[in-house]
């Protein structure tokens, strides 16, 4: 079960990106890299297109590895290292590790 998912929102603890937090965008799970709103931005030179008719700069994210960030629980709030539960049922939750939260995330 991958720790880090889509639409999750996470903290970037290294690198030049480091304090900042957005949301999964993507994930790529062979190589453990996930693409973060805002985080990363490599500028990219665009021919002109429909949904750019000038061309020109653009700023599109570039995957970052996913050791270099925290997912932030929805609940507490904080940075967290997510821990996998199997229920009864034999399904896998995540959970927030914080000893006073604990919430599935
Ligand atoms: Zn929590």
């Amino acid at each position: 079960m991958r720790k880090v998912v889509k639409n999750d929102t996470v903290k970037v603890i290294s690198g030049n990106y480091r304090g900042k937090t957005g949301k999964v965008l993507k994930v790529f799970p062979k190589k453990n890299r996930i693409i973060v709103e805002g985080v990363n931005l490599r500028k990219h030179h665009e021919r002109p297109s429909q949904a750019l008719p000038q061309g020109g700069i653009i700023e599109k994210e570039a995957p970052i590895h996913i050791s270099n960030v925290k997912v932030v629980c929805p609940k507490c709030g904080r940075p967290t290292r997510v821990g996998i539960r199997i229920l009864e049922d034999n399904s896998k939750v995540r959970y927030c590790k914080h000893q006073d939260c604990g919430e599935i995330i």
